[in-house]
């Protein structure tokens, strides 16, 4: 009897995904969409992202439940887990798409754009004299795959970089403080504040009003994790009192953020639709391979989550 992947998700193409798969596959296993399962029994694999409800209670035979991403935390706080080992993408290509979107972000307040941007729009020639990269200071909460390379790329545009996580690492060019105890005086040195959190119930609205009022005045903050960690209407504060310049923003806590929502309209503010990073078929389908082989043939999974931390 064939083993059976079943994929899900809304915004990523099957086919694009079972065509890059597939040959790793070598037709050890069958790629179906999660509406055209033939065998609910043979389903081994899953490759999802944000499946409805009560999804994995149709395969009761699963092993591995693959997301389809690299943030977990929507995945890990269902009701309807089945209790088998949970991976998610590590990608170098989604790592290399998140830094330079993180770069652009963080350029884009250090090079004072938002000032230019509304200059021209009153035909206005409003020369700023540009600061050094080394006379601004970035900071970065949460080093993680994604939030370790964005950091590294920004310590190698020459800007003085400062990382936070819980725990201690060696990154290029980066100083890196742990703990709560830290973020304070982390805030307070900043330019450009850029979150990469993952969303956990530790790090749930984890930015909130005493953090922003923690932040330099007149620093520039950047999220492109997950909306839920910041206090919305705080940051909505910050922006509006002119404690904060500027952010650049790729997600929020509702998604799509509403019409009326007044960080549409706040000064130097840059909303765009999550999209900072994506997976990619060509790049992700060898380690989603190799986690499905080795599941086969009773080897180590690699990328597992931990659903105790949440990430
Ligand atoms: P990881 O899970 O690899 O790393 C998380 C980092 O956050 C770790 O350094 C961890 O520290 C730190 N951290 C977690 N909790 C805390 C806390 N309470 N206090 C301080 N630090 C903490 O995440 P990635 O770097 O891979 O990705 C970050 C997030 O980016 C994802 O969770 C996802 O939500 C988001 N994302 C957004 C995309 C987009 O298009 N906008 C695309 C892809 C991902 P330590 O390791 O020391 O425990």
């Amino acid at each position: 009897m064939t083993d059976t992947l079943v994929f899900y998700s809304g915004p990523d193409p099957f086919d694009a995904w079972r065509d890059a798969l597939a040959p790793h596959l070598d037709g050890h296993v069958r790629i179906e969409n999660a509406d055209a399962v033939s065998d609910p029994d043979t389903v081994r694999f899953a490759l999802v992202w944000m499946p409805p409800e009560g999804f994995f209670d149709r395969f009761p035979n699963l092993e591995l439940v693959i997301n389809l991403g690299a943030g977990v935390d929507r995945l890990v706080a269902r009701g309807d887990l089945p209790d088998v080992p949970i991976t998610r993408l590590s990608d170098p290509e989604m790592g290399r798409m998140m830094a330079s979107f993180v770069l652009f972000a963080v350029l884009r307040h250090a090079r004072e754009i938002p000032h230019f941007e509304a200059a021209q729009a009153r035909r206005e020639w409003a020369y700023r004299h540009p600061r050094a990269a080394t006379d601004i200071t970035v900071a970065v909460l949460g080093l993680g795959e994604l939030g370790a390379l964005a950091a590294t790329e920004i310590a190698r545009q020459g800007f003085r970089t400062h990382g936070w996580a819980t725990r201690p690492r060696e990154l290029d060019g980066v100083t890196v403080h742990c703990g709560d105890d830290a973020l304070p005086g982390v805030l307070a040195e900043a330019d450009v504040v850029v979150c990469m959190l993952p969303l956990t119930p530790g790090t749930r609205e984890r930015l909130d009003a005493e953090v922003f009022a923690a932040m330099k005045p007149g620093a520039a903050f950047v999220n492109v994790s997950r909306g839920e960690v910041v206090d919305e209407a705080a940051l909505v504060a910050a922006l509006q009192s002119g404690h904060l310049s500027g952010a650049t923003l790729d997600v929020f806590a509702a998604e799509p953020l509403a019409p009326d929502h007044p960080l549409w309209s706040l000064p130097g503010v840059l909303i765009t639709p999550h999209l900072a990073s994506v997976a990619l078929p060509k790049s992700a389908a060898p380690q989603i391979a190799a986690n499905i082989r080795a599941v086969q043939t009773g080897g180590d999974v690699v990328n597992q989550v931990s659903r105790v931390r949440g990430y």
